[in-house]
């Protein structure tokens, strides 16, 4: 898909109610989104979806849920005050904002596109001969390609090591890269822009009462560390989950809900011994993969990056990453972020936050491996994979979104045939009973088959149509989104016959 691919998703999530530019009324904030009517019930739904993996399905992991606001000490002993920079660069000629790093990044996966058109070239030459890992691994052109990558990646991570935003920008230029608005190579200086928002606390201004907008929730779990490792008696390894809002001045924030400025973090903190972060991030990696896969949003769709360039304090790190609209992006990173937050925190706070082992009578500061996703992403994710443009067997077409039946903001639609007989009280009795345990919409209006189509196009599994039959034989006829067959039920199955197919639980069993 490209970026027409992303312009009927936000055209469509907009139309159906799922996320709307925020304050658009007043032209809309840039980089602000507000979650409709379905899209809050899909956005609740991951999360659910991701709380009972974490925390409900390992009973060594607990959830918390802390204040945005922190002691701005916080953010010097994490590091963000000094260092949560992005390097910024203009455009002289479009007065456009670049980030560095993406502007070498978008080159690099130039080059890549190359190499996979050399691929699927030679795919077609060789026929079912192809065998794709020699060819990469010997084609001349191919080679010199990933050379040119490897070398420009190696200069970034040096410039980037030492600082030195001079030879980002030779860097930057010796590429050739130019404004994809003005298309000149007319660039300022990189200079770094931290990301935090400042604002300030009660009456008191200046710095004194300065605070910062939390630009993750890591650092809430980190600081509280130790009154849930006391209060829930946990023993080593054990995890601390959290979903919250996360704010981050980014420099530039387009690609609508993939970068914003306000987004939602899913983030977990694994405390482990030191000594075993190799094993427990193989675990987190595995464990994390397998989540998304169980989505079935298409295996081919996901891919692990490891991390070039190293934050001071990993010592491995990974994105899973997404093939969203734009291309092959980061979703989630898993970090193994040795003992550094912990001990951090300890030297600024001048607490101890240690763990004593009971079992070797010894007392250290455990290390942390950390999964964080985007909610927002995950979001766009299911959306985009989703939407789909179908042609049926009788030649009609029809839009409709393949969400995980699990994740579907409504999990079904009771639809009497007709307005009238008696067949809308019967349909409001089926509503009923399902409401309790679902998210169900009634609907009445227009021929069936429209009905049919209007939730196709927000992905509602199930519609349920009581008619005449119905006062007879106490049954209703269920049709299932993706199959479109049509089955008849008793009502009186009808709670568990829905619940096998649309409950949370079939995304852990399937
Ligand atoms: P990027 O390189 O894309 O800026 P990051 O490496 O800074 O992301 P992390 O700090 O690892 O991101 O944050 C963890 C997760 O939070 C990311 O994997 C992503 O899903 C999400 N995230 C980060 N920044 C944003 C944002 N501005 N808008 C939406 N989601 C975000």
């Amino acid at each position: 898909m490209s970026d027409d691919g992303l312009k009927k998703i936000i055209s469509h999530a907009k139309e159906y109610g799922f996320v709307f530019p925020s304050s658009e009324i007043y032209d809309g904030l840039s980089a602000a989104y507000d979650y409709g009517q379905l899209g809050s019930e899909l956005k609740n739904n991951i999360k659910q979806y991701w709380w009972t993996a974490m925390v409900r399905m390992n009973e060594n992991i607990v959830g918390i849920d802390s204040a945005i606001f922190m002691h701005p000490t916080t953010w010097k002993a994490s590091g963000h005050v000094d260092a949560f920079n992005d390097p910024l660069i203009d455009n002289k000629d479009s007065k456009k904002r670049y980030r560095a790093d993406v502007l070498i990044e978008e080159h690099i996966a130039k080059i890549e596109g190359k190499i996979n058109k050399d691929v699927t070239k030679a795919a077609k030459r060789f026929g079912d001969d192809f065998d794709e890992a020699q060819f990469r691994s010997t084609n001349p052109q191919v080679l010199r390609r990933q050379g040119d990558i490897d070398g420009i990646n190696a200069k970034f991570k040096a410039a980037m090591d030492a600082e030195d935003l001079g030879a980002v920008k030779t860097l930057i230029e010796d590429l050739g890269i130019t404004c994809p608005v003005s298309g000149s190579k007319n660039w300022t200086d990189v200079r770094q822009f931290n990301l935090m928002f400042k604002t300030e606390l009660g009456a008191v201004s200046g710095d004194s009462g300065a605070v910062y907008l939390r630009p993750e929730t890591a650092q809430g779990i980190f600081v509280n560390y130790l009154n849930v490792q006391k209060s829930g008696r946990m023993k080593l390894p054990f995890g601390i989950a959290q979903i919250g809002k996360a704010f981050r001045n980014e420099i530039i924030a387009r690609q609508f809900i993939f970068r914003m400025r306000e987004f939602e973090q899913m983030e977990m903190q694994f405390f482990i011994k030191p000594g075993t972060q190799a094993e427990w991030y193989s675990h987190w990696k595995e464990a994390r993969i397998k989540w998304h896969k169980a989505l079935c949003l298409g295996e081919e769709n996901y891919r692990f990056h490891d991390h070039i360039k190293l934050a001071h304090y990993a010592d491995a790190a990974c994105d899973i990453e997404f093939n969203f609209p734009m291309g092959f992006k980061e979703l989630e990173g898993i970090h193994s972020r040795t003992d550094f937050d912990l001990k951090q925190h300890e030297e600024f706070s001048n607490k101890k936050l240690r763990y004593f082992d009971p079992e070797t009578q010894e007392s250290y500061v455990p290390c942390v491996l950390e999964t964080s996703i985007g909610l927002d992403r995950m979001f766009l994710a299911v959306l985009s994979s989703a939407l789909r443009e179908e042609t049926l067997e009788d030649g009609s077409t029809r839009t409709v979104m393949r969400i995980p039946f699990g994740l579907a903001p409504v999990k079904a639609a009771v639809l009497p045939l007709i307005k009238k007989d008696g067949l809308p009280e019967k349909a409001r009795e089926v509503l009923a009973k399902l409401q309790l345990h679902h998210n169900v919409q009634y609907d009445e209006k227009d021929a069936i088959g429209r009905r049919y189509r209007r939730q196709d196009a927000i992905g509602t599994p199930l519609c349920i149509t009581v008619d005449h039959d119905t006062l007879e034989d106490h049954a209703v006829t269920v049709r299932n989104r993706d199959t479109m067959q049509q089955e008849r039920i008793p009502i009186a199955e009808l709670n568990t016959h829905v619940d096998e197919l649309v409950s949370m639980a079939s995304l852990f069993t399937a």
